[in-house]
Parts: C-alpha cells; sequence; structure tokens
C-alpha cells in the first residue's frame, strides 16, 4: 500500500499520480469539513434563484468576515473557520513577526484560496535540481481534474497553458476598461517588461448544471462551488476502486526500516474555537493509536504542517528549519477614468488580470501582480484605511476607479521563517515561527511603485503608495522550502522525490520540498510537482 497524508491540493495530485501508476492507494487525512448547520444552509441556497443569495437566507456567508485597513484577516469558507481549525495535540504555534497557518480540512486550504495559477518559468527557478520543462507533462496532468478559467494572450509566451479544456470567465467592467488601456499601450509596456493578460483561475464557468451567475459573493465561498476545492478531486478519488480515504486520522510521527513505512495516528480532535480548553483533554488528544505500515508514505500535509511532522519524526527538536516566502503585498490603484454602476454590476470578484514584471534593474526574477476590481470588501477595507475621510467613498467618483493589486515576489526578495521545534518541560511541544529580520524586499516592492508610476499611461492609473500594504512573512500563503530538494541532499534537505537524506521511503511532496519560491503563484507548482513525484516512481522505487 501507498499513503498519501493530507487531501490539499498536493495531496490530492499526488494521489491521482500513483493511481496512474497502477498502485493501491490510502489518504490518510485530519479531514475537517464545513459544520453541518452550514452545510445545510449552503443546500438551501443552491435551491434558491441566486438573485436571492445576498439576502437573508446568504447571511450566514459573511460571518467572520469583515475587511479592515489591513484587509480581511482571515478569509472564511461559508463563514466558517473550519480550513484553519487546529487539532487537540498539535504543537502549540508561537509565531513572532511571522503568520502561517496549518489546515487540517478535507481539501486543506484549497477551501479558502483566491485559486490563482500560473506556472513557474525555468528563469525563476533558482536553486532547483531539475528544468522546469520536468514539471511541464505534470501541469497538464493536474488540468485533467483542476479546472481553468483563463484565456489565450501575450503570458502563454512565458507561461504555457497547459491545457486546451480552459473557459473564459466574463471579466468585469473595470478590467475589461483597463486590459483597453493596457492593449493601446502593449508595446511600449512590453519594451518596459511588463506583460498582460487575463487571470488565470481555478475556476469552473459550469458544473454539474450549474453555470457562473456572477453573484460577487467569490471571497466568501461559492454557493455553486465552482471555485475549485481538491475535496471536489477528492470526491472524484473516492470512486476508484484502488483508492481508500480514511479521514479523522492526525499522523503523529513516520518512520521506515525493513523495506517498509510505518504511520502513526490518532483521533483528529478539532479544538473549538469557543472553547479551546475544553477539548484539549488527556482522553480527546490520547485516543487510541493506530498504526499503518506500507511500501511508501507521501506527506502533503502543506508546509507547517509537514515541516512539525518531519522535524518530530527525525527527532530534530530545536535545530530550526528555514522555510522560503514569497513577499506579499497590497496596493490599490487610481484609474484615471471611473466605470459606473460598480457597485451593481454582476461580475466575480476573483482577480482579475495579471501583470508580469521583468526589470533586470529591479530583480532577475518575476514579479507577479494579480488585479482585483470591485468587491464588497475591498470597499470596506479602503474606508478603514480613509479613516475621516470615508465618506469620500460613498459616492461613486472614487469606487469607480478604484482597483487592487495583490503583489509577490520571488523568494530571493523576501524574509526566510524559521520553524523551530521544541520540547517544552511539560513534554509538550511549541513550533516556534518567526519572521527573519530585517525584512527583505521593501526596496523592491518600492521599485516596483516607482516603475507602475512611470508607467501611468499604459496601465491607466496611478499607485496609490500611502495605501501600501506589506505583509508579515508567510501572510502570502505561498511558503515552502523548508527541506529543499537538492541533486546531492544534505542534512535538513531532500532529493529530487522529497526524501530526507538518508530515508528511501518517505517523501515529502507538498511546496515543504521548494528550493525556492518563485512569485507566480505557489499552488499549481506544488500539483504538478507532487504529481511527478508520484508519476516517476520507476525512478526511485
Ligand atoms: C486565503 C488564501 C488564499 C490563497 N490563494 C491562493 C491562490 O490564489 N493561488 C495559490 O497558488 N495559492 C493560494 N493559496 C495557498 C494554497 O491554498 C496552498 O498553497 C495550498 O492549499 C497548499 O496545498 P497543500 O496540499 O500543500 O496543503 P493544504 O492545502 O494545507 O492541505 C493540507 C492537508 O493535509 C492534512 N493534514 C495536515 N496535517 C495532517 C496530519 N498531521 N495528519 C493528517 N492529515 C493532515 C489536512 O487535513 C489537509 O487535507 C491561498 C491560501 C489562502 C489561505
Ligand atoms: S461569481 Fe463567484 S461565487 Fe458567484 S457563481 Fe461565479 S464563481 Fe461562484
Amino acid at each position: 500500500m501507498h499513503y498519501v497524508i493530507g487531501s490539499g491540493p498536493a495531496g490530492v495530485a499526488c494521489a491521482a499520480g500513483l493511481l496512474g501508476k497502477g498502485l493501491e492507494v490510502t489518504l490518510i487525512d485530519a479531514g475537517l469539513q464545513l459544520e453541518e448547520p452550514r452545510r445545510r444552509e449552503l443546500e438551501g441556497l443552491q435551491e434558491i434563484s441566486p438573485s436571492e443569495w445576498r439576502g437573508k437566507r446568504g447571511g450566514f456567508l459573511r460571518d467572520g468576515m469583515r475587511a479592515g485597513s489591513a484587509g480581511v484577516p482571515l478569509k472564511m469558507a461559508y463563514g466558517s473557520d473550519f480550513a484553519y481549525r487546529t487539532l487537540a495535540g498539535t504543537a502549540d504555534l508561537v509565531l513572532q513577526g511571522a503568520s502561517i497557518s496549518a489546515s487540517y480540512a478535507r481539501g486543506g486550504l484549497s477551501n479558502v484560496w483566491g485559486a490563482a495559477v500560473l506556472p513557474y518559468r525555468q528563469s525563476d527557478l533558482t536553486g532547483w535540481p531539475f528544468p522546469a520543462e520536468r514539471l511541464a507533462k505534470h501541469y497538464r496532468s493536474v488540468f485533467e481534474f483542476m479546472p481553468l478559467s483563463g484565456r489565450r494572450d501575450e503570458l502563454e509566451e512565458q507561461f504555457p497553458l497547459y491545457t486546451e479544456q480552459y473557459e473564459s470567465l466574463e471579466t468585469s467592467r473595470q478590467a475589461q476598461a483597463m486590459l483597453c488601456d493596457l492593449e493601446a499601450h502593449r508595446e511600449s509596456l512590453r519594451g518596459h517588461g511588463i506583460r498582460f493578460g487575463s487571470a488565470r483561475i481555478a475556476v469552473a464557468a459550469h458544473r454539474d448544471g450549474r453555470d457562473c451567475v456572477r453573484c460577487g459573493l467569490c471571497m466568501y465561498g461559492c454557493p455553486h462551488r465552482l471555485i475549485y476545492s481538491s475535496a471536489d478531486t477528492l470526491h472524484d478519488l473516492q470512486r476508484h476502486e484502488r483508492f481508500h480515504y480514511l479521514p479523522g486520522l492526525q499522523v503523529t510521527r513516520v518512520s521506515e526500516g525493513a523495506g517498509r513505512v510505518r504511520i502513526l495516528t490518532r483521533p483528529a480532535v478539532p479544538i473549538d474555537p469557543t472553547n479551546p480548553a475544553g477539548l484539549a483533554s488527556a482522553s480527546n488528544i490520547n485516543g487510541a493509536t493506530t498504526a499503518f505500515e506500507g511500501e511508501r508514505v507521501y506527506l502533503a500535509c502543506g508546509v507547517l504542517a509537514t515541516t512539525t511532522l518531519l522535524l518530530r519524526s527525525l527527532e530534530r527538536y530545536d535545530s530550526p528549519a528555514w522555510a522560503a516566502d514569497s513577499k506579499y503585498f497590497l496596493l490599490p490603484i487610481l484609474r484615471f477614468r471611473g466605470t459606473s454602476g460598480v457597485r451593481a454590476e454582476a461580475l466575480h470578484t476573483l482577480a482579475q488580470i495579471f501583470l508580469e514584471i521583468e526589470d533586470p534593474a529591479i530583480s532577475p526574477y518575476t514579479i507577479h501582480l494579480q488585479t482585483y476590481t470591485y468587491n464588497d470588501l475591498f470597499e470596506q477595507a479602503l474606508r478603514s484605511s480613509l479613516g475621516f475621510l470615508a465618506p469620500a467613498v460613498s459616492g461613486n467618483a472614487l469606487i469607480s476607479r478604484l482597483l487592487l493589486f495583490q503583489g509577490y515576489l520571488h523568494s530571493a526578495h523576501s524574509p526566510r521563517i524559521r520553524m523551530e521545534l521544541r520540547r517544552k518541560p511539560s513534554g509538550e511541544e511549541e513550533m516556534q515561527v518567526s519572521g527573519e529580520t530585517p525584512r527583505a524586499g521593501d526596496k523592491v516592492v518600492r521599485a516596483v511603485i516607482g516603475k507602475l508610476a512611470r508607467s501611468y499611461k499604459g496601465i491607466g492609473a496611478l499607485p496609490l503608495s500611502p495605501l501600501l500594504r506589506l505583509s508579515a512573512p508567510g501572510r502570502g500563503f505561498h511558503s515552502g522550502g523548508s527541506f529543499p530538494m537538492r541533486e546531492r541532499p544534505q542534512d535538513g534537505e531532500t532529493d529530487v522525490f522529497g526524501r530526507p537524506s538518508g530515508l528511501t521511503r518517505i517523501h515529502a511532496v507538498d511546496s515543504s520540498i521548494f528550493p525556492s519560491v518563485p512569485a507566480t503563484t505557489i499552488t499549481l507548482s506544488a500539483m504538478a510537482n507532487a504529481h511527478r513525484i508520484a508519476d516517476e516512481l520507476e525512478l526511485y522505487a
């Protein structure tokens, strides 16, 4: 038996790859789910007209989603924080100047993600022990089960679509207007190293007889479930006769010996956020330990949980692992021309346009900007940022011209994240996670803003630098590389199949093994790489 741990994007991609090799696969998963009452409310929404979703019946979608000046503190799914809930008995997380979360949910963080997907290109793969073309086939495999909304445009030259099965969600009118301006200045923008195209998002325009109705609720969770979650793929995998799913288990340790792997688990008991002490009692934490044995195990628990599990399994306490992070920032821009009626417009509210900046004077790596047009959370955040000037947002003049860039830098320009597992005197564990200081990359962000300001004609907008928000390391959720892949791995590193130095049957397959983190969205490549490791079985088995 081959075991995969975790049903997030990397886990399902790995499982699909192993099934493709004709193997018997068991996926072990903590597997927390949306609470039953919310699931019923969601099903209720699917039975009524989308025009009523913004009414009382859809009120639950907005629970916990209030934007402040720094944006939305935590993006929920259908009003629930289940994707971020922790388990009783996990190492206490102590954060210092960093922001990182593990997910113990069925589908992991893809329950809440923004679904932006753009592959990695060769020039951004610093430190990777193999060329980008080795991932190409696996990007294609991922798009066999993950939907893509995008278009053929100039981004394709550097970032192939890797599928012919894409659809095109209609862009918002603000995005259409900006695309017109960009189009009119294409050559000069290109001369300045700025390329643009439609955002690529993992969203199905239609699914199970339901269409995108441009209800604008994407940030709260799609009532039609059109935004991809790896739980969708898990659902499909469960129909496969060689696939077995074991939810409700927390893997605590993995080991290997005598040609086998051994996986220790205990019941996954979520901590009730309203009563954190209540469920963390010894009886809940120490429920029966169950051990599994098999040929190989593939860890896809997400960077924080995989790192914790590996450090514990390797008995590497008090010895930090350093993760790489793609620096994340938010930058509002003010368009010269407004678009009327944005508050009432039927639109989707995921990323609309991608801008890719390539300027050796700023960075040798691609800088990735995702453009968001109007959504109600953006308006809330803006009001908080403006303080006493907030009434200026009430009319249309400002809101019709405001857009938001969500920017990412290559990890070479980003502070690293230190992760150290420690044993407390009580015997419990603590995972100390801190952001590296001084914070690298701020200068690069300023240079990007300067470049955007100089390109104001092509973009048809000016960046609002006083409203720039630089986020703590990890906050953009594009982190990895705590056990980087190397051609010849040393202690704390992995080989090209994700096996920590000295091990032959335990593979880490998520972004924990990325040698560096390019700016152009992490999850698609984490999936492709996990699929690659499964598919290249003959090279290491
Ligand atoms: C708000 C938000 C927006 C994002 N937007 C984007 C985006 O637009 N584009 C992009 O590329 N990325 C985005 N991301 C990041 C993306 O969600 C993650 O990169 C991706 O989910 C990581 O996948 P994974 O499979 O490695 O891990 P996860 O998604 O974290 O899944 C981990 C899985 O492992 C299981 N698990 C963990 N520990 C254990 C254990 N000990 N025992 C058993 N099971 C375990 C969990 O149950 C879960 O199923 C976003 C993230 C967030 C939070
Ligand atoms: S606009 Fe977003 S939330 Fe609404 S149906 Fe389309 S994808 Fe789903």
